[in-house]
């Protein structure tokens, strides 16, 4: 007899942006069960709620408070959880649904952001053991304040893997708009192909640089937990993508390519060139708590100035200039430069380990387009360039060939 297995199903907003889809997702689950399978289900807020969420409460306030932001900003799970139970009860399957305070999903206080502290797995396992489908509210939990949190957008990815670690599950299903993840965004390339087997870390950098399909911290989460993830199609029964370790020894030299949209470049023009100035900057924007991801100096010929180039979350750009514009005459520079018009290309790979021929090809391909690089970074087994923004369709389509990916 075939082992039964306990399966975590996270269905995202995307794939449930109507009723007829939250249908179809049903009917997936409903699949799933009568196979003898446990399922619990995890999901996301339909569609894009929470962005309509979120623009009311701007109409409000830029800075209300994080508490009250949170129990506006988990209000499209609720809906969500509620709805998918219903559906799954039209078609005979028992269901119940979970908001995260009935877990309960407990995590700090850090509202917006929150991490989680604890799952409480005795209600669940009653209801799995009785036969009941648990739908969880993604994304949200709640503080020893007894108040509400939100884990951070795209969250509910999060929420899942983290269930499927409490209750040592088979695997997690992460249920998508595409049929899992590909060589590069497929709303950007027309063919880019579907990967079929992806290591931990190749999809945790693909994740940290802007492959929106699966939020980074679920991936940690699973590589840390050891929880075998698949990202797959919310409509079609059809084979998705594999996240495990079981590829690491396979010698793939490029996976995908990845873009992000999210950073801005500040250049800092003729700072005189003196120990200590660097680690005033940042330090200065660390103090309030701004990343800075990719870093280049440039030093005059005379060597007594230089010119430092760095990108910030393009969310933060107004607090880094107000945050540069206070040391200004600390540090004596001359003229400061935001620009917003940039993207980051990263390529993505584990062959990158033992090829360095990778990053020759990427700068060449790029050259003969005639695209200037701004920026450079590199980790183990990926490579970013900062680039114009006009240019990035045309850089990532030249790049998805260069790699033979199509
Ligand atoms: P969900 O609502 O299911 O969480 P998301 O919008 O967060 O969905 O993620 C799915 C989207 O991620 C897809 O529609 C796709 O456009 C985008 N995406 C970006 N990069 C990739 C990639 N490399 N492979 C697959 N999808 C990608
Ligand atoms: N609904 C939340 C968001 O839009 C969480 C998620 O989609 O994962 O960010
Ligand atoms: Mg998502």
């Amino acid at each position: 007899m075939k082992k039964k297995l306990l399966i975590i199903k996270k269905f995202g907003g995307t794939s449930l942006s109507n009723i007829e889809k939250i249908k179809k997702a049903a009917k997936l689950i409903k699949k799933e069960v009568l196979l003898g399978n446990k399922v619990v289900v995890v999901v996301s807020a339909l569609g894009k709620t929470t962005d309509k969420l979120q623009s009311l409460i701007n109409k409000i306030s830029f800075n209300s408070s994080a508490e009250e932001i949170d129990t506006i900003l988990s209000s499209g799970e609720q809906a969500s959880s509620g709805l998918m139970a219903l559906a799954l009860k039209n078609i005979n399957v028992k269901a119940r649904s979970f908001l995260g305070w009935q877990v309960p999903i407990l995590t700090n206080t850090s509202y917006g952001k929150a991490k989680i502290l604890d799952i409480d797995s005795k209600i669940l396992k009653k209801e799995i053991n009785k036969g009941i489908t648990p739908v969880i509210a993604g994304f949200q939990g709640v503080s020893n304040e007894f108040r509400i949190s939100t884990i951070g957008r795209g969250g509910s990815d999060t929420t899942a893997v983290a269930i499927a670690s409490k209750l040592f599950a088979d695997r997690c299903d992460i249920h998508t708009d595409v049929e899992g993840v590909y060589t590069a965004d497929p709303r950007w390339v027309r063919k880019a192909k579907k990967i079929d087997k992806l290591t931990y870390d190749e999809m945790l950098e693909m994740a940290s640089v802007g492959a929106q399909v699966l939020e980074p911290r679920s991936v940690s989460l699973a590589k840390n937990n050891n929880i075998i993830l698949w990202v797959k199609s919310s409509f079609k029964n059809v084979q998705g993508t594999k996240i495990d370790d079981s590829t690491k020894l396979e010698k793939r030299n490029v996976s995908g390519i990845v873009f992000s949209k999210n950073d801005s470049k500040i250049t800092l023009l003729g700072i005189p060139d003196k120990p200590g100035v660097a680690a005033k900057i940042f330090g200065s924007l660390a103090n309030e708590d701004i990343n800075v991801d990719m870093i280049v100096q440039n030093i005059s010929s005379d060597g007594k100035y230089s010119d430092l180039t760095f990108t910030v979350p393009q969310t933060d750009l107004f607090k880094a200039k107000k945050c540069i514009n206070r040391i200004k005459d600390d540090i004596k520079v001359k003229n400061i430069l935001p620009d917003s018009n940039v993207a980051k290309i990263s390529i993505v790979g584990i062959g990158m380990r033992s090829n360095a021929g990778i990053a020759e090809d990427m700068f060449k391909a790029l050259g003969k387009q005639k695209i200037n690089i701004d920026l450079i970074s590199t980790s183990e087994i990926k490579i970013s360039v900062l680039i114009s923004r006009r240019n990035l369709k045309k850089a990532i389509n030249v790049l998805h060939k260069t790699y033979n990916l199509g």
